[in-house]
């Protein structure tokens, strides 16, 4: 960015000095000089815009919206310059905001918060205004916002609720399988719905950060913690069950395609076959015979590999995840074949352990997916 101030003055500078002549020591002292500099610099832009709209220069110059002219003269996105100029304009209703922006005193993003705050009830703010700038310059980035949805709440109460019932409404969430692949989620949650699934990835997430041979990223945690509480929902006998049957993953494999190596395709997209053995370690087998064409023609009684008696001797026996350090309950556990059955490995006690879902996939899979640095 250049700024060309009329009367340069030192501090009006951008540049100084060379920034890495500076001492360790003059970072900081730097950084807020530049930002209340930027500060000054964007108020002044908005000064500008809001004076060529009062004019009406954007229309004398062929322009339909004085966004229209922004985007034409910045080449900067529309949403950026829609939202400089509902800034612009608000700045003409908040005076003391206009001034401590003008100074260097707020930053950008601050007036914009007020922008909104203002909009949203225009008469209360201009009477709150100077308590507002003096909460926007002296609060944190994270009390700041509170402190106006609290006024926000106190100002408008019926509006308040529309906005909470808004919210409400506007709640979605859009899960789809990508062509790579992968699942993708994304949604938008009211804050009380919000504050439950925050709850519950971080009552998972939250230890494991703790311990350090952990290396996930906290990204991968969440992840982690978000598929952990979907199966402990499917794993759970007290849920609806779906024609009388638990609604679980279904592969359909022959004994084959288990034992060899290479991927093997879900409906959400393959897996390596390493993965499928994972879950058909511990798993419902339904034994089926297809003709010639692929079609079914026969189906056998549903087992589970492990039956109920010999998991309960297991669950006796190892109390819990065997993986040394690891304290998931043996409810949450899956019985691992040392020796997988697909690979002729028996179902006996001493051919099985329980694992939490994260170490059976680290026995499994840890040495057959690619190393990332
Ligand atoms: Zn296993
Ligand atoms: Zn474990």
């Amino acid at each position: 960015m250049v700024i060309e101030a009329e009367h340069a003055a030192p501090s009006d500078q951008v540049v100084a000095a060379p920034a890495d002549r500076l001492g360790d020591a003059d970072l900081v002292p730097e950084l807020r000089r530049l930002e209340r500099l930027i500060a000054r610099a964007e108020a002044r832009r908005a000064d500008i815009i809001a004076i060529a709209h009062r004019r009406g220069v954007p229309q004398a110059q062929g322009f339909a919206s004085p966004t229209a002219w922004l985007i034409a003269l910045t080449a900067d996105p529309p949403s950026v310059c829609r939202s400089r100029v509902r800034m612009a304009l608000a700045l003409r209703m908040m005076p003391h905001a206009a001034a401590a922006f003008a100074q260097g005193d707020l930053s950008g993003c601050r007036v914009r918060l007020l922008a909104d705050a203002c909009a949203s009830s225009p008469q209360v703010f201009a009477r709150d205004e100077v308590l507002l700038v003096s909460q926007a310059r002296s609060l944190s980035a994270r009390a700041f916002p509170k402190a106006l949805s609290h006024w926000q709440r106190l100002a408008d109460p019926d509006r308040a609720l529309a906005d909470a019932e808004r919210a409400f409404q506007a709640r979605r969430l859009c899960v789809s399988a990508t062509w790579q692949g992968m699942v993708r989620l994304d949604g938008d949650l009211d804050p009380e719905s919000g504050q439950t699934v925050l709850t519950a990835i971080r009552s998972l997430a939250e230890p494991a950060a703790l311990d350090p041979a952990d290396s996930r990223t906290p990204a991968q945690r969440r992840a982690d913690a978000l598929v952990e509480i979907c199966r402990r929902h499917l794993d759970s006998s007290d849920r609806p069950r779906r024609g009388g049957e638990r609604p679980h993953l279904i592969l359909a494999l022959s004994p084959g395609e288990l034992a060899a190596d290479g991927l093997v395709d879900l409906e959400a997209g393959p897996i390596p076959a390493e993965a499928a053995r994972r879950l058909a370690c511990d798993a419902q087998l339904t034994p089926t015979v297809l003709d010639g064409h692929g079609r079914l023609t026969a189906v056998g009684r549903r087992a589970r590999v492990v039956p109920p008696a010999l998991r309960r001797a297991l669950e006796a026996r190892d109390g819990g995840c065997t993986h040394p350090g690891c304290d998931v309950p043996a409810r949450w556990c899956d019985a691992h074949h040392i020796r997988h059955w697909a690979h002729g490995g028996p179902t006996t006690l001493a051919n099985l352990r329980l694992l939490c879902r994260r170490h059976h996939r680290l026995e499994h899979e840890a040495g057959h997916l690619p190393q990332r640095e």
